[in-house]
């Protein structure tokens, strides 16, 4: 008998949140899923990691667990003890209430899900939706299906796929591949008062981005679904040899 493909869902919003189970259902059919997700909200956790205090997994029905850490130890716990008897063929990350573009993946505990997936071998999807009034994640939900479906019909994909997914609110009129946008920061630190006297300060500012053509930012802000694919080698190939003059003085040390 054929396995059916093992599909672990995780998010940042929470096991409770809507595009978690959207996404779940939609992929009900296409094979065997588990989902392991934070029991509070994780949104802009990064990759961060709980390695200071012990972790509580709740079964709350059949297949669904609650975890009180972060996506990333939710990939952990279900990689390397949950599902331990059989690692999972895909890591599907979202939906995600809001999008995760450009330098924002960094931030993202729904893209760093993917991310750690990843890191432990498994080709890994995350999806996010862009929030306006009267936004549905339905069609998103439809859209992860369909790729999900082509990724597991073909073979001979990297296995350190990782790909970032973000949709239009107002439904989408195609899919482009897209890079990474870049953010513009503005006035992104408020000072305040607090009753005592003392001051306080908030991460604000409104994200403005860098009008460039091929980017995720494009791609959605033309009605489009962006494919953004990702990888976790951060060396800067064209330093080697920018900072090879630099570091070659220093070898006499
Ligand atoms: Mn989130």
């Amino acid at each position: 008998m054929e396995t059916r493909p093992r599909i672990l869902v995780t998010n940042d919003d929470g096991v409770y949140s809507e595009g978690i189970k959207l996404l779940a259902q939609a992929l009900g059919d296409l094979g065997e899923v588990i989902v392991v997700a934070p029991t509070q909200e994780q949104s802009a956790s990064g990759h961060s990691l709980t390695l200071h205090r012990p972790l509580r997994v709740r079964k709350l029905e059949e297949a669904w667990f609650g975890v009180d850490g972060t996506p990333t130890d939710c990939v952990n716990l279900a990689v390397l003890w949950l599902l331990r008897d059989r690692k999972p063929d895909l890591v599907v990350s979202g939906i995600n209430f809001g999008l995760n573009m450009g330098d924002d993946v960094t931030y993202s505990g729904t893209v760093s899900a993917t991310f750690e997936g990843t890191l432990l071998g498994i080709r890994s999807i995350a999806f996010s939706q862009e929030v306006a009034e009267n936004f549905s994640f339905e069609p998103a939900a439809r859209f992860a299906r369909e790729l999900i479906g082509a990724i597991l019909a073909t073979s001979g994909l990297p296995a350190d796929l990782l790909l970032n997914v973000n949709l239009p609110a107002a439904g989408y009129q195609g899919v482009s591949l897209t890079r990474l946008g870049k953010r513009i920061y503005q006035q992104s630190v408020i000072e305040k008062e607090d009753p005592r006297g003392r001051k306080y300060y908030w991460i604000a500012g409104t994200p403005e981005w860098s009008p460039e053509p091929g980017t995720d930012h494009e791609a959605v802000s033309t009605g489009r679904v962006s494919i953004t694919p990702l990888h976790l080698d951060l060396t800067d190939y064209r330093g080697l040899d920018t900072y090879a003059g630099l570091c070659g003085g220093l070898s006499n040390l």
